[in-house]
């Protein structure tokens, strides 16, 4: 991309004087700003040339051998040795956020003077599927910062001085004013003697080194509402980390983690189950025991239950979450088929398939024919 006359870049006639070029150059300089285009991707290239633009104007020496030759003169050597730099000489984008704060009267945002709110913390915490189900209360250990007990987060040995920071007399921040190639600007900054606290500590506190703070490792009791699952998180109030300077402490976040069961799955607030049943079981009917959440439970299967039948024990699964009430249990019944059968139990089988008019079975394929009968 061809570049662009300076002049051009900051709307200037090529007899502007030094006022007219600095006054252009701010007023472009505040608008193509990129901490105020952030959704503009060319604002930043063009504060580049901006700047670039301002960098050679300014100075006499150099304007007057872009005026010369133009372009050109930027890769000549001067009398210093240094060309015109290009946005380098500027010392990258660091230099313009306090280029940008002179402008503006300084980042409001970025001071850390005031009151601030503790860090939240995060712990995983794994619980079996009966707890999940009704509930429990547990504790989990964390590392955290806390408010120092000794001084109260005041850094001072109980008994002695707290004074006003004689610097910014107890505001935290101070003010300069500088003078700049643009005029003068007066620049807000963190009080560096106190760093930005406003009060200084004569001795300091022996439990906390004069932090405020300690880590310490907590246990913190949790209640697991019955019902959560997998992926849920839990929000302890305060019981984060410590916040600073009097400012009030974090959350702590519990992540939920549900075993497998051995034998139940889960399916939102049902619970399914697999059941073997036998096939006289199934083609005669019965009672049959089923596990629940809440121990053993009577199933009654009735008679010619085809397998994959799924029977529904009403309110047997987990408590909702929100709101009253349970999910039902799924039994899903699979029929069993003996694979080792005592000589009196395999006559007995024949004659049934006799009676359901089969050809005597050959030995082999026989459980298929038997499960032919029952309808499978
Ligand atoms: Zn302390
Ligand atoms: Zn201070």
């Amino acid at each position: 991309m061809a570049k662009r006359d300076y002049y051009e870049v900051l709307g200037v006639s090529k007899g502007a004087g030094e006022d007219e070029i600095k006054k252009a150059y701010r007023r472009l300089a505040r608008q193509y700003h990129p901490d105020v285009n952030k959704d503009d991707p060319q604002a930043e290239e063009k504060f580049k040339e901006i700047n670039e633009a301002y960098e050679v104007l300014s100075n006499p020496q150099k304007r007057a051998a872009y005026d010369q030759f133009g372009h050109a003169a930027g890769d000549a050597n001067f009398g210093n040795g240094a060309g015109f730099g290009g946005f380098e000489g500027f010392g990258g984008f660091e230099g313009f956020g306090d280029l940008f704060d002179m402008f503006f009267g300084g980042g409001g945002g970025r001071r850390r003077s005031g009151p601030q709110r503790g860090a939240d913390l995060r712990v995983d915490l794994e619980i079996d599927f009966t707890d999940a189900a009704f509930g429990k209360e547990t504790t989990v250990r964390i590392p955290r910062t806390e408010t120092c007990t000794v001084c109260k987060g005041n850094r001072a040995k109980p008994g002695t001085p707290i004074k006003t920071c004689p610097t910014c007399q107890g505001t935290g921040q101070v003010q300069s004013v500088q003078n700049t190639a643009f005029g003068r600007f007066s620049t807000v900054r963190t009080c560096h003697q106190c760093q930005g606290v406003g009060k200084i500590i004569e001795t300091p506190c022996p439990e906390c080194m004069g932090r405020g703070t300690v880590r310490r490792q907590r246990e913190i009791e949790i209640k697991i509402p019955p019902g959560v699952d997998t992926g849920h998180r839990l929000r302890v109030s305060g019981e984060g980390e410590a916040g600073e300077r009097g400012g009030s402490p974090g959350d702590l976040y519990v992540y939920i983690r549900v075993r497998p069961h051995k034998f139940f799955k889960r399916q939102g607030d049902d619970l399914i189950l697999e059941k073997a049943i036998s096939f006289t079981q199934a083609v005669l009917g019965g009672t049959i025991e089923v596990p629940t959440l809440d121990g053993q439970a009577e199933l009654r299967i009735p008679e010619g239950t085809q397998t994959g039948t799924l029977f529904r024990l009403k309110g047997k699964g987990f408590p909702h979450l929100r709101g009253y009430g349970r999910g039902d249990e799924l039994v899903r019944v699979k029929i069993h088929t003996p694979t080792k059968l005592t000589a009196v139990q395999r006559e007995a089988v024949r004659k049934l398939a006799e009676a359901f008019g089969e050809e005597p079975p050959e030995e082999k394929g026989f459980f298929g024919k038997v499960k032919d009968a029952l309808g499978k």
